[in-house]
């Protein structure tokens, strides 16, 4: 198909809910993607935040053919090696990162989905309604996971949206401080904020944010959906900080490619009832073998290690650019937001045009979120190509 026939059958049939470039990409490998005409761009948003491991690493395509032979799709009220397995691999990584003593997992299928099991947890586990999330932050779509979201735009058309749930200043120990007490159920936040502007939290913050939680036994949820595995250069965002959540998301990078969203937490606060939270998919045969090859890729190939070392280079590299256009860089590890003086989708578009993919975050930050894989020659040419466009 080319491009045109693309446009007007979406065009025609999609909901249009989400905005789109005037490009259908439709093929990718490794940190380059192909459109229908044939151009290649470089990849530096690992396709919306998920690619950690690349596109069609062949770890994974591979655990995907096996798998695929065997058991796609499941059933949740049966026991299967693919999620035992899975399960035990995912636990490790958690409390190795995060030094728990031990954790239990709910698999579902999507960030959004992720953060609306933690927040279904937190009320059920404390027995609280109060729910506190940070402005700017971002944790989703659905009515609950929209309820954390900040952005108005987000949320104003289809308020009411679900009670409890309030917003104080992030990164903002006062605030902080002052809003949690012995009625909260959880605190819910990112370590770096990801669609809100690319806004790394202090690690005082995070510590005020911890020790609150405990003198009032609110739970303290960390989403690590855009910053998990490996992406700020440890394993987990809240490693940075030695932070050690009661409950933690995943999704994006967690399926390789395949919807999956993650929330575990602390084993000493206990697990669901039989039948209070499922999903027909949720940690699926197939989603679950893609997912242990991903968690394989990154300690085979140390990447958070590797995502640690090209961010720092990435950022300094970027902050030395000659140009005005920039106000600053910030960011952890291989998630970078480059903020400008003026509006980054024009940016983006003539990015694109010299093939480099990249994202907004807000209206005014250009986001830059490789692949862990991409190689440092990749790395120059898209320095070089930003140079040139805020030249
Ligand atoms: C993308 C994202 C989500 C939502 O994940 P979906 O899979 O799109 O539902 C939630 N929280 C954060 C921090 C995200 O970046």
């Amino acid at each position: 198909m080319n491009y045109q026939e693309i446009v007007d059958l979406e065009g025609r049939f999609s909901s249009n809910g989400v905005g789109r470039r005037p490009v259908a990409i439709v093929r990718a490998s490794g940190a380059r993607l192909w459109d229908s005409e044939g151009n290649e761009y470089i990849d530096c948003a690992a396709s919306q935040g998920w690619a950690n491991v690349g596109h069609s690493h062949p770890a994974v395509t591979a655990a995907i053919h096996q798998q695929l032979d065997v058991y796609v799709a499941g059933q949740e009220s049966s026991f299967n090696d693919q999620r035992a397995l899975w399960l035990r691999d995912i636990a490790g990584v958690l409390n190795t990162s995060l030094s728990w003593d031990g954790c239990f997992i709910h698999p579902s299928n999507s960030g959004t989905e992720a953060n609306e099991a933690a927040i279904k947890f937190a009320r059920y586990a404390t027995g609280r309604q109060k729910i506190i999330a940070a402005m700017r932050g971002f944790h989703g779509r659905t009515m609950g996971a929209l309820s954390l979201t900040w952005n108005p735009k987000y949320r104003e058309p289809f308020e009411p949206l679900v009670p409890g749930i309030s917003h104080i200043p992030y990164d903002n120990i006062e605030a902080a401080a002052e809003a949690i007490d012995d009625d909260t159920a959880a605190v819910i936040v990112e370590i770096v904020q990801g669609e809100g502007g690319v806004y790394p939290g202090s690690g005082e913050y995070f510590n005020s944010l911890r020790e609150n939680c405990t003198r009032h036994g609110a739970l303290l949820i960390v989403d690590e959906i855009q910053t998990g595995v490996g992406r700020t250069g440890r394993w987990l965002a809240s490693e940075h900080f030695g932070l050690s959540p009661d409950v933690v998301t995943l999704g994006k990078s967690i399926g390789g490619g395949l919807p999956m969203g993650v929330t575990a937490w602390r084993s000493e606060l206990g697990q669901f009832k039989p039948g209070l939270h499922g999903s027909t998919f949720g940690g699926n045969p197939l989603v679950c073998a893609a997912s242990r090859a991903v968690i394989q890729v990154m300690a085979a190939e140390n990447l958070p290690q590797r995502a640690a070392e090209l961010g720092q280079w990435l950022q300094a590299e970027l902050a030395a650019l000659p140009t005005k256009k920039i106000r600053e860089v910030r960011g952890l590890g291989l998630m970078i937001g480059v903020e400008l003086r003026g509006k980054v989708t024009p940016v983006l578009q003539e990015l694109m045009e010299r093939g480099v993919w990249a994202l907004p975050a807000g209206l005014n930050v250009l986001r830059l979120l490789p692949p862990l894989v991409i190689q440092r020659d990749d790395l120059e040419q898209v320095m070089q190509t930003i140079g040139e466009v805020l030249r």
